[in-house]
């Protein structure tokens, strides 16, 4: 019999027959709620021993359910005997020459025990005054922009709440991050004015984060949680290809950055680079930015534009991105196109990427040329993928017992 491991948002999760759920993913109210329903504890208690787990599991970063030295310990072994504070497998752990990092973490399907584990990469970028992690969405990507790795590998799943905090809880003890950890040799590269190795998150790793909605946002939610792992949210962005609908939930219920994968300045090109441009075309993609709630000057968007040799980097380009983005508070992030065994594009040299910006950066836009990071171990923009295959129904329906 499969568990039934319920991550809505108002549900908690019920008594198991099974094997025990994880508790990494609940918000504190659900922890409460857990607690309760699993007669871990009475409702009295219920609350206080939330925050107590709450500040174990997202402040500590504690795995071990004996390690809570605040919690009495009959509810620390009801506790253990529940439930699981479950963390992905590492299955390699790679670092670039820059510093760069990189995991391939491998998760169980908490719906399914059975099924397969499926594998998902993150990527840990230090730079002198922050430590970024790029962090994934889903395991394979539904859509097929044409030149991103990832878009090549089918959608096996969605990531739930749990797994996608689950890759920041793992870099963060693998780097060292939580109060008493000791920190890996980064060769200096952690960054020294900030006392965290992970400062800030980017939704930019495998699958669109807005496929994938109720999860992200439950995930961020939790990391940007003043009281817990306490991630600004002006320093978590999330980065789509162009949801639209999605687009103003993102800023009223998650309240995060945005960033856009725009690429190109027409429709019949982005209908070819990011074909999510056939639903939902520029002009609709940026009415949904110029409504973005709470846009400003000190809130930009970021419109992310990966360089092209000879298909999207001309001059004329450059001068119809100025003024597609007219009125609307932008940063405009230009991206040397990562290239990725059987790609079919070129980079644009840096002389081009060097006149587009400049054209760009006169029209008054500030537009950074993103350095690719951690290319020799395949860890830069879009060139993330992992071997997870999406089963067949007939492979499914043997694995399920039906
Ligand atoms: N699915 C989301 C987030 C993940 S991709 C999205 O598409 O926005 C993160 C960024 O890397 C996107 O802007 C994406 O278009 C870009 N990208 C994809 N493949 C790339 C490649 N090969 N080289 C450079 N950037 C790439
Ligand atoms: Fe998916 Fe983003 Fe890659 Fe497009 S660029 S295929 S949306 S991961």
């Amino acid at each position: 019999m499969s568990i039934a491991l319920n991550l809505d948002h108002s549900t908690a999760i019920r008594p198991q027959t099974a094997a025990r759920p994880s508790l990494i993913g609940l918000s504190k109210a659900q922890l409460a709620e857990t607690l309760v329903a699993n007669d871990v504890v009475g409702e009295k208690e219920g609350r206080m021993r939330s925050s107590q787990l709450w500040n174990w599991l997202y402040v500590n970063g504690v795995t071990d359910f004996d390690r809570m030295t605040n919690v009495a310990k009959p509810v620390r072994q009801k506790l253990a005997d529940t439930f699981i504070l479950d963390r992905p497998e590492i299955v390699t752990e790679q670092v670039s020459v820059d510093g760069t990092r990189k995991w391939l973490f491998r998760f169980r399907d908490p719906q399914n025990p059975n099924f397969p584990a499926v594998e998902v990469e993150t990527v840990y970028i230090p730079e002198s005054d922050r430590g970024t992690l790029c962090v994934s969405s889903q395991v394979g990507c539904t859509l097929t922009c044409s030149f991103c790795h990832t878009g090549t590998q089918k959608l096996v799943r969605n990531l739930t709440a749990g797994e996608i905090l689950g890759q920041i809880l793992m870099a963060r003890e693998r780097l060292g991050d939580f109060p008493g950890g000791s920190r890996p040799d980064d060769g200096g590269l952690v960054p020294s004015g900030e006392n965290r190795a992970i400062t800030n998150i980017v939704m930019m790793g495998m699958g669109e984060p807005l496929y994938n909605f109720d999860n992200v946002k439950q995930a961020l939610l939790i990391a940007s949680a003043g009281d817990g792992m306490s991630i600004s949210k002006r320093r978590i962005t999330l980065s789509t290809s162009g949801v639209v609908p999605y687009i103003e939930r993102t800023g009223s219920e998650i309240d995060v950055m945005l960033a856009i994968s725009l690429h190109a300045v027409r429709d019949d090109l982005r209908d070819v680079l990011v074909p999510i441009n056939k639903k939902w075309p520029l002009k609709e993609l940026l009415e949904a930015c110029r409504n973005y709630p709470g846009l400003s000057n000190a809130r930009r968007i970021t419109f992310e534009y990966v360089m092209l040799d000879g298909i999207n980097d001309s001059d004329a380009e450059a001068k119809e991105l100025v003024r597609l983005l007219a009125g609307i508070p932008a940063k405009i992030n230009l991206i040397p196109f990562n290239p990725w065994p059987g790609s079919n594009y070129g980079t644009s040299p840096s002389s081009r990427i060097e006149r587009f910006a400049d054209i760009v950066n006169r029209a008054g836009y500030a537009s950074p040329v993103r350095t690719p990071r951690g290319r020799d171990i395949f860890a830069a923009c879009g060139q993330l993928k992992s071997e997870s295959e999406r089963l067949s129904k007939k492979d499914r329906d043997a694995l399920a017992g039906v």
